[in-house]
């Protein structure tokens, strides 16, 4: 009856449903966004609390159980479904986002919640054990990755609870847990896509020296490119000032005094923290070096 390949892992124990509703902290006048919310166990929880629930499910048959569970109640004005895939989904705006996750889709819903024009101001999420543990690293921890820190950027993660794979019907392969997301607000004043973009670059391997990153030939070509970019946009005489030179060259030199006069050359990204990024950010574009 239930499809695997979306994700379909309905949350039996009604102790798990409350305790995640519970954890939203909701408003009598909060407008809860659901993502996937099946046959409504968390959604008919949220209707109680919230003055409206949007909930957008993929799985027709799905939306059509939800539908008959609020008919002819007093929740079924309250309630909004929207058929469809969440990530192709233009949403308008929520308070609060509730969400037992489709696994498949958890990263791009993570990014999705960051990058909404007016951020929810709390999100509560069930996603695969690894990927919460991914998301609430700490520098020098196994699961630390670029996922990390670029969450980390744009919100303050809790772990708020373990959820066993037997509370779910049928039962995941994997564990679960559910995280809390508060996006900081004001947003952090930098471009989403020069973070990740050196992120990208550090994270290749974690392990290895941050220089070691910037060796590659692939890399070396996508900075030039930018930096050309880059000079394109100043005056005309820094421009012939560069051209002289070769620009692939040019670069290198620029990415190894960063490295050097930063004193990140020898660090390992699995051991450095947010403001060390900021760091080397900052100082790769004070010479103009871009990563988008
Ligand atoms: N909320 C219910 C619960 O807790 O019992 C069901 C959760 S189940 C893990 C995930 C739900 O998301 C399923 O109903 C599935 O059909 C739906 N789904 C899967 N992929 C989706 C997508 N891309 N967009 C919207 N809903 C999706």
């Amino acid at each position: 009856k239930f499809n695997t390949n979306l994700g379909q892992h309905i949350l039996k124990n009604p102790l798990v449903a409350q305790g995640i509703v519970d954890k939203a902290d909701l408003k009598p006048s909060d407008t809860v966004l659901e993502v996937g919310p099946g046959t409504g166990n968390l959604t008919m929880r949220i209707l109680e609390k919230a003055r409206k629930v949007i909930a957008v499910e993929m799985d027709p048959r799905m939306a059509a159980e939800l539908t008959k569970r609020v008919q002819g109640k007093p929740e079924q004005k309250k309630l909004e479904i929207m058929l469809g895939d969440f990530i192709k989904t233009d949403l308008p705006y929520f308070d609060v986002c509730i969400s037992n996750t489709p696994y498949q889709i958890s990263s791009p819903l993570v990014f999705k919640l960051l990058n909404q024009p007016r951020p929810p101001r709390v999100s509560v999420l069930m996603f695969q054990r690894e990927f919460a543990l991914r998301l609430v690293a700490r520098p020098g921890d196994a699961l630390y990755c670029r996922l990390t820190v670029n969450v980390q950027m744009w919100a303050n993660v809790t772990h708020i609870m373990k959820v066993g794979k037997n509370n779910f019907r049928p039962p995941p392969k994997v564990e679960s847990s559910v995280v809390r997301i508060e996006v900081k607000n004001p947003r952090p004043n930098i471009d989403f896509n020069e973070w990740d973009g050196l992120l990208r670059i550090c994270f290749v391997r974690k392990n290895r020296t941050i220089s070691a990153g910037f060796k590659s030939n692939s890399i070396i070509d996508i900075l030039e490119k930018n930096y050309k970019t880059y000079l394109s946009t100043l005056d005309t005489n820094s421009m012939d000032l560069d051209s002289r030179a070769n620009m692939a060259d040019v670069v290198k030199s620029k990415i190894e005094s960063v490295l050097s006069e930063t004193g990140y050359a020898d660090k390992r990204a699995g051991k450095l923290d947010q403001t060390d990024f900021l760091k080397l950010l900052y100082a790769f574009h004070q010479v103009g070096i871009h990563f988008a």
